[in-house]
């Protein structure tokens, strides 16, 4: 792979990506960055993790009129989830230039603080076409200045329904604005959109993950009834640093959180089911290793970047083949061999044969590892996560926390993990055993001159 200095980028741009710690270039950015900056439309397939949004990101970046503050970009996709990863690291690769403001917007959240954002102008929208559509039509969002627009998991998009809304959304895109399609998988729905809505695409397709990154399979036989014991038994004997358990429906999700709050086995979950505020809450106690084990649907979990995931479970298997690789696919990132367990009841085993056929492989189904004992030794997460009711918005920076909880001594620094700020709250990651201390200080600490309120997440 090549370094980011092989393609020409402002020197800012460079500087950054080096704080970034982003060296060298995934097949995608190397491909699509020039393109972009030279205005090209692109239609590109290219899996998750494959580093899109760095891809797309660096290149809208490079070609931003900071100066000028209008929308210049519109970038959307198929989930709130998604829209808010698109921004942080969006945010995150703006670093190299002061006052580039990006703005979120997604369903789950009163639209009039989007607008209240808006009026005070905005270079980048990221957002979920049914919001972003609904927000063109009161007129609060204007793209009459739009250079570039993003579709993000263009075929996801599609699946869930949101082609009339990405229709009525190009009614508000101007003629000659660059059109970058970014999708997984190339179904003719695609194609159609792309004809509609692009020029001359330039057609990229990268080597699909899986075959380059090592991910371990293994298909286990258990019966509906089995499943949840099978659970602790992978868990047990395989101690993945972190798992998400897929299965296909909420209730599904909701059935084995309950079974394995049972067993002592400490979870979250993640559906369609959850308000934004729960969800949010659910992937920062989870991303910042304080929960070990996420149990999600495919909708929910779709193109969620958790770094350094340890392991994936289908609890059920999924209807779709192309299913199985995405699920398993959120592993193994980042050079580390990822682990993929899947249990198969018997009704189910005909899956795998199609899982071979689609990848040339010859995985058979193999019996449940013997209990050694009793008991489930999996330990809860050695991370507890607090909360303070002010983010973003009051004016809290990460930097307040830290040096509230540091000030005195008693928690040392590297027992505290990520913070993660959000617009009205801000969550941070402290070690158990200082974690009673860390809630003391905050509490009896000012931040910012006044006492915000404390929660501890368990
Ligand atoms: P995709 O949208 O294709 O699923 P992402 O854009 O979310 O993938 O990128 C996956 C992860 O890889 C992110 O954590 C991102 O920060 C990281 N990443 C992207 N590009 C690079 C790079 N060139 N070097 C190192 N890490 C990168
Ligand atoms: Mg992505």
């Amino acid at each position: 792979m090549k370094p980011f200095s092989a393609i020409s980028l402002s020197p800012e741009m460079q500087e950054n990506l080096k704080k970034l710690e982003y060296r060298s270039m995934t097949p995608i950015q190397e491909i699509s960055i020039p393109l972009i900056i030279k205005k090209k439309d692109i239609l590109a397939l290219a899996k998750t993790g494959s580093g899109k949004t760095a891809a797309f990101g660096i290149g809208l970046l490079e070609n931003l009129d900071v100066k000028h503050f209008r929308v210049q970009n519109l970038i959307l996709c198929p989930t709130r989830e998604l829209a808010d990863q698109v921004s942080k690291e969006m945010r995150r690769i703006a670093r190299f230039r002061h006052n580039i403001k990006i703005v979120t917007i997604t369903g789950g959240i009163p639209h009039f603080k989007q607008e209240h954002s808006l009026s005070h102008q905005a270079h980048i929208v990221v957002g979920t076409p049914g919001r972003v559509h609904k927000l063109l039509r009161r007129g609060s969002l204007v793209l009459d200045e739009l250079q570039s627009v993003v579709l993000d998991e263009a075929d996801r998009m599609l699946d869930m329904g949101f082609i009339d809304e990405i229709h009525d959304i190009f009614d508000f895109v101007p003629e000659k604005t660059q059109t970058l399609c970014f999708s997984a998988t190339f179904p003719d729905e695609i194609k159609e959109l792309s004809r509609e809505f692009q020029e001359n695409p330039k057609e990229i397709e990268v080597e699909s993950r899986g075959d380059d990154i090592a991910i371990k399979q293994i298909f286990y036989r258990a019966g509906w009834k089995e499943k949840s014991t099978a659970v602790g038994k992978i868990l047990q004997k395989f101690q993945p640093e972190s798992v998400i358990i897929f299965c296909n429906t909420k209730d599904a999700c909701r059935r084995i959180s309950r079974d394995l709050q049972d067993s002592g086995l400490s979870c979250l979950a993640l559906h369609g089911d959850l308000e934004q505020k729960e969800r949010t809450e659910v992937l920062t106690r989870f991303s910042n290793g304080s929960v070990r084990i996420l149990i999600a649907t495919d909708v929910a979990a779709r193109g969620l970047d958790i770094k350094e995931l340890g392991a994936v479970i289908n609890y059920d298997m999924p209807f779709e083949t192309e299913n199985y690789i995405h699920r398993i696919g959120r592993t193994g990132r980042a050079g580390l061999e990822g682990q993929a367990f899947s249990l198969m009841s018997t009704k189910e085993q005909f899956r795998l044969d199609l899982i071979n056929d689609f990848l040339k492989s010859g995985f058979m189904v193999e019996e449940l590892p013997e209990d050694e004992s009793q008991d489930c030794s999996y330990s809860q997460a050695s991370m507890v996560t607090l909360s303070i009711n002010g983010g973003r918005k009051n004016k809290i920076s990460p930097g307040d926390l830290l040096g509230a909880l540091t000030a005195d001594g008693t928690v040392p620094g590297k027992a505290i993990g990520k913070i993660d700020r959000q617009d009205f709250i801000t969550f941070v990651a402290v070690e158990s055993a200082s974690a009673d201390r860390a809630q003391q200080l905050l509490e009896k600490g000012q931040i910012k001159g006044r006492q915000f309120k404390v929660r501890r997440h368990n």
